[in-house]
């Protein structure tokens, strides 16, 4: 079912003429080809964004909880991708990159704790970081 653009009457779809007011009726199919195109142009370009993944990013931030060293480098990878990919996983990203520093510096400071625990020096403990 279409509609006639001049008066609003509804016609059949293969109509090329207005039965109630005469109006030609071409101009309104090629609107609506050319809307119809766009909207799978649309379509298309969300299909590959949605699709389009920002696997840096999501394995940089499972990483950065168990390797943080990997975990760092790949959330700056996916940070870069996220600028590409129109802010896709920038968050996660982020969180990446913060979870890595994070974990790197509660590592060492419960392996500095542990060690001072111990009855170890601080200057062993800096040797044993730089030698390790
Ligand atoms: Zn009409």
């Amino acid at each position: 079912m279409k509609h006639c653009p001049k008066c609003g009457a509804q016609l059949a779809d293969d109509d090329d003429y207005c039965y109630f007011c005469g109006n030609k009726l071409e101009e309104e199919k090629v609107e609506r080809t050319e809307a119809s195109f766009s909207h799978i142009e649309n379509s298309s370009e969300q299909y590959r964004n949605n699709y389009d993944n920002n696997t840096p990013a999501v394995v940089g931030f499972v990483m950065s909880f168990i390797f943080p060293m990997v975990g760092l480098v790949l959330s700056i990878i996916g940070l870069k991708n996220s600028k590409r990919l129109n802010g896709k996983n920038r968050g996660l990203a982020i969180a990446g990159i913060i979870i890595a520093i994070l974990n790197y510096v509660i590592t060492f400071g419960l392996y500095f704790i542990i060690y001072m625990a111990e009855g170890g020096q601080v200057w062993d403990f800096v040797q044993n970081v730089v030698t390790n």
